[in-house]
């Protein structure tokens, strides 16, 4: 057991009952030595490979690989936040999903996205996808985009 004081004179103990919390430290230059790992296991599942670096009571952390454009998505209950590491794409945002299919409780699929707002990832841009709004990632022939994803649960 372990006491730790604050400055306020309060003390908390870390019991060893409770779950002991520890922060998570994720550097770019450690994410990216995973790459050529992902990019393999991509090229065999359909241009889209995922490690899973943490999961949290609303929210998981991911490092993601598509060397493929990916289909259209919607998240009735996770945004998505992205930070990009490395490589280019087109995120199309907004519109409506063309031929959406549920695949799973809240989670849509379909061909593609009508409509939409289009923009440019590039490295070290930040993207916020809230729950609810259709996207999809568009990759041109040849290239690869890797980025660092929280998934939130903003409802449910
Ligand atoms: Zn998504």
């Amino acid at each position: 057991m372990e006491a730790v004081a604050v400055s306020h004179g309060e003390i908390f103990v870390n019991d060893s009952t409770d779950t002991i919390k520890t922060a998570d430290h994720w550097q770019p230059e450690q994410l990216i030595k995973q790459l050529p790992q992902l990019s393999q296991r991509a090229v065999e599942a359909n241009g889209v490979a995922s490690e899973a670096l943490g999961q949290f009571a609303r929210h998981a952390a991911s490092l993601t690989l598509r060397n493929q454009s990916g289909v259209a998505e919607l998240h009735s209950d996770f945004a998505d936040l992205f930070y990009i590491l490395e490589g280019r794409a087109t995120l199309i945002t907004g519109g409506e999903i063309i031929s959406a299919e549920t695949i799973a409780p809240g989670e849509v699929r379909g061909e593609s996205v009508q409509g939409g707002k289009t923009q440019q990832l590039c490295p070290g841009e930040i993207f916020h996808i809230p729950a609810g709004l259709p996207h999809q990632m568009m990759l041109a022939d040849g290239e690869t985009i890797a980025y660092f994803v929280i998934k939130i649960q903003e409802n449910g």
